[in-house]
């Protein structure tokens, strides 16, 4: 019998109604983690510890309406909850932050806690670095935001980067955000996924110096006085390299996990180890590595290159015990479109390096929301 899909999963809980909100527990945020593997289905329903006695019905009435999708051979639903200080709003949070509450990955000291609160109505953050520039770390975050758009995900992109903001140009934006209090601002908005840059607010050739507590002064304006709305996840473009604006961005902003961009070239690879040995020691579980610019397809007669080493990343991937994402070509058209702030993923929708990105975009997306591929992550927090 065929593996159930998510969506079946999804749609038989969402018919599961709350007693006492009357609403049913998707649109309540209430499903956590939920894993589908070869017919077995598990998942977390997320309560008020208070309530956890009452909530026991609707447990089992989960556990019930996953047992009749054709294809499941069982279902596994358990009670959790926050830990202290949780929202008023139950709102489904990001794995990570999910797995240090309850996972038993040691969680962040108490002062880096408080230094990064959570931002309402945004469920995850996922970070996009590289260990350092040209690797094609902007055009990477672009279409994986646009992929996520596009599996239905509620996605924003804020551009990190306050020196080499490139986000307005990859995302054919341009103008100034508009402001209805004078206090927030409303994100721009391009194929589906709401932006924010500092390349909106200060002009492209103006010089600037920034001191370092003004970097992190607009970052927090960019990321906390926006009206990103509700978001499943906020794709952060970071400057390149992993030095200390980095470690200071890691620590400020409540991330959720990161994955890193890196060229197969074993020089580059060899400071994306110490990018990933950062993100650890902050506590930001490292999603994976993409390997972009991974071999080369020539335009004309479509045959493939190893330029570089290739698969280099994916060998240091598995050495250092982190899922490799998937692998990006070298390839005219993806930096034709994304120079021309048409990013390939809706340039070319149906093709090769389209997919490609989705196929990455949905590793990400799961592991976001607590798949499988995300159980691996806590353990890469611990080394
Ligand atoms: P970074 O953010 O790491 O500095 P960018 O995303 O700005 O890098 O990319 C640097 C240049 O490489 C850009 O001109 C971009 O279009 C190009 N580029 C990025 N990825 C690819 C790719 N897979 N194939 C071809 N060109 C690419």
């Amino acid at each position: 019998m065929a593996e159930p899909t998510r969506d079946a999963i999804l749609a038989a809980l969402s018919k599961v109604i709350d007693p006492e909100t009357k609403r049913d527990v998707v649109s309540l945020g209430m499903v956590q983690g939920l894993v589908v593997k070869g017919g077995n289905v598990g998942l977390a329903l997320e309560v008020d510890p208070a309530k956890a006695k009452a909530k026991e019905r609707v447990r089992q009435a989960c556990e019930d309406a996953v047992a009749q999708v054709s294809g499941v051979l069982s279902a596994t639903v358990v009670l959790t909850a926050e830990s202290a200080g949780s929202r008023e709003t139950p709102v489904q949070r990001g794995h990570a932050h999910h797995g240090h509450a309850h996972g038993g990955a040691p969680a962040a000291t108490p002062g880096a806690k408080s230094s990064r609160p959570d931002i309402p109505g945004i469920r995850s953050i996922l970070a996009v670095a590289s260990a350092k520039g040209g690797v094609g770390k902007s055009t990477t975050a672009v279409n994986l935001a646009v992929a996520l758009s596009r599996l239905g995900a509620r996605v924003g992109l804020l551009d990190c980067d306050i020196y080499g903001p490139s986000i307005p140009r990859l995302m054919n934006l341009s103008g100034r955000p508009d402001s209805i209090d004078g206090k927030t601002m409303q994100p721009m908005e391009n194929y589906g996924v709401r932006c924010m840059s500092i390349g909106f607010l200060v002009d492209e050739d103006t010089a600037m110096i920034w001191r370092g507590p003004m970097v992190m002064g607009a970052l927090e304006q960019m990321l906390r006085d926006v009206r990103w709305g509700d978001l499943d996840v906020l794709v952060c473009d970071l400057p390149p390299g992993t030095g200390d604006a980095q470690l200071t961005m890691a620590q400020r902003v409540p991330l959720s996990g990161t994955v890193i961009v890196s060229t197969p070239q074993d020089i580059a690879l060899l400071d994306v180890v110490r990018g990933i040995n950062m993100f650890r020691k902050v506590d930001v579980p490292v999603l994976g590595l993409i390997e972009n610019m991974s071999y080369f397809i020539c335009p004309h007669c479509q045959g493939r290159s190893d330029v570089f080493a290739h698969g280099g990343a994916h060998a240091t991937a598995d050495k250092l015990g982190v899922p490799f994402l998937g692998e990006i070509p070298l390839h005219m058209r993806i930096r034709e479109t994304s120079d021309a702030g048409h990013p390939i993923v809706v340039a070319e929708p149906e093709g090769e390096h389209a997919k490609a990105y989705l196929a990455i975009a949905g590793r990400v997306m799961e592991m976001l929301s607590g798949g499988s591929a995300a159980r691996a992550a806590p353990k890469i927090v611990m080394v």
